[in-house]
C-alpha cells in the first residue's frame, strides 16, 4: 500500500491528521478544497496557506501516487487508455470515454485479479494487489481535471460517470472501493461532488458483498456480470460461481434492486457457441423475470478478443436473435457501444503491461 494520502481519509479524519501534524484544524478544508474541488495536489498552488505548512502539509497528505506511463488514443482521440505506474512500480490502467451527453471514466479496483475468469485478459494475470481509496478516487481526480483542461478533443467539459468496470473485482477490495465511492460522492469539500447515481459499482457477483452494499444504504448503480444463466456453464465461465450460484447472485442483486429502486445492469459477455444459444435466451429472460422483473437491464457485451483466447464474439444474427429473445421474455436487453477494442482498452482487455 502507498503511504497515506488525503483521499484515504474522511473529513474528520483529515481533520485529526492535520492536528496531529501541529497545524490548525481548517486547514483541512483548505487541502480538500485543492484536492476535491480545484483538482489540485500541487503545493506550489496552495497560495492560501504559509509556505512552511503547505511544504509540511503536502508532504505527509499528497505523496505521489500515479505517474503516468502514457496515454494511447482511439476514436479520434475521444477514448484514451492511460496506464498508470503506482509508488511500488505496480501498473495499471484506467480508460475516459468522451460521449456526445456525457464523460465516463473506467478505473480499477485492484492491479490485475483473482477472480481468473477465463475469456478476460486481467483474469489471467492473478491478483497483484489492491488498491488503496486514495489510488483509485486519483484515477477520478486526474480524469476529471484532464476533461476540464480540456485534454480530450471537444474542448473543456465535465467528467460525468464513473465506473468500476477497470481492472479487478471491486467487492474483493470492498472497504477502499466503499470509502473511494464516498470521496467521489461527497460534496465539497469531502469529495468531488459527483452524484451517486452516475456511479457504477461492477462485480463477479460476490452475493454477501453485495447484500452488505445494500446495507449502506447508497444509490450508486449495481452491474452483475452474469454471462449465463445456468451454473454448469457460469461455474467455469465465472468460478466464483462455484461458492455463490447464479439463484443467490441474482437474490442478492433482487434485493439490491428493490432497496434503491435501480434496476441492476445485468452483464452478458456474448461468446460464440458458448452463452450464446437461444435457449440460454430464453432461460436467461425467464430467470431474470422471475428474480429481478422490470428491475434488470441486459447489457449484451460482444466478447472483446484476448491474447491467447480461442473464444470469439457472436455473429451479429445470433446475437440480434439473442437481444431479441431476451426482449421478449419482458427483459430490457441491449447491445453495449463497446469502446476502445483496437487499443485494448475495451471490457476485459486491460492487462497493464509496458
Ligand atoms: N470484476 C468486475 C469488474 C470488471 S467489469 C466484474 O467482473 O464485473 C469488466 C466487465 O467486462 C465484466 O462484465 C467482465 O465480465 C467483462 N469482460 C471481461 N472480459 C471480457 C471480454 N473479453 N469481452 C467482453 N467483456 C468482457
Amino acid at each position: 500500500m502507498p503511504k497515506r494520502h488525503l483521499a484515504d481519509l474522511s473529513l474528520p479524519e483529515r481533520v485529526d491528521a492535520v492536528r496531529e501534524l501541529g497545524e490548525q484544524p481548517f486547514r483541512a478544508k483548505q487541502l480538500s478544497h485543492h484536492y476535491f474541488s480545484r483538482l489540485s495536489a500541487d503545493p506550489e498552488a496552495m497560495t492560501d496557506l504559509p509556505v512552511a505548512s503547505r511544504e509540511r502539509l503536502a508532504g505527509e497528505l499528497f505523496p505521489p501516487l500515479l505517474d503516468t506511463v502514457r496515454h494511447i488514443e482511439c476514436d479520434n482521440g475521444t477514448t484514451r487508455k492511460t496506464l498508470w505506474r503506482a509508488h511500488d512500480g505496480t501498473l495499471i490502467e484506467s480508460v475516459l470515454m468522451r460521449y456526445p451527453d456525457r464523460t465516463t471514466v473506467c478505473v480499477s479496483s485492484q492491479a490485475g485479479c483473482g477472480m481468473a475468469c477465463p475469456f478476460c485478459a486481467t483474469g489471467q494475470g492473478g491478483l497483484q494487489r489492491n488498491l488503496s481509496t486514495a489510488e483509485i478516487v486519483e484515477q477520478v481526480r486526474l480524469a476529471a481535471a484532464a476533461m476540464r483542461d480540456g485534454a480530450l478533443p471537444g474542448g473543456p467539459g465535465r467528467l460525468s460517470n464513473i465506473v468500476f468496470m477497470g481492472m479487478g473485482e471491486p467487492l474483493a477490495n470492498y472497504k477502499r472501493v466503499l470509502d473511494a465511492v464516498r470521496r467521489i460522492t461527497d460534496p465539497d469539500p469531502g469529495g468531488l461532488g459527483i452524484s451517486q447515481r452516475s456511479v457504477t459499482v461492477s462485480t463477479v457477483g460476490l452475493a454477501p458483498a453485495i447484500r452488505k452494499l445494500t446495507a449502506e444504504g447508497l444509490q450508486v448503480r449495481l452491474a452483475v456480470s452474469l454471462h449465463t444463466p445456468d451454473d454448469e456453464l457460469r461455474d467455469t465461465l465465472v468460478p466464483v460461481n462455484n461458492r455463490w450460484p447464479v439463484a443467490e447472485v441474482l437474490e442478492a442483486a433482487r434485493g439490491y434492486a428493490e432497496s434503491t429502486g435501480r434496476r441492476v445492469s445485468i452483464e452478458y459477455a456474448l461468446i460464440r457457441d458458448m452463452n450464446d444459444q437461444p435457449w440460454r435466451a430464453d432461460l436467461l429472460g425467464s430467470l431474470l423475470r422471475k428474480h429481478l422483473g422490470r428491475l434488470a437491464h441486459v447489457n449484451v457485451i460482444p466478447l472483446n478478443p484476448t491474447p491467447g483466447s480461442k473464444w470469439d464474439a457472436s455473429p451479429k444474427p445470433v446475437e440480434q436473435e439473442f437481444v431479441r429473445r431476451v426482449n421478449e421474455a419482458g427483459v430490457a436487453c441491449t447491445v453495449r457501444d463497446t469502446r476502445g477494442q483496437e487499443i485494448a482498452a475495451a471490457c476485459g482487455q486491460l492487462a497493464a503491461e509496458e
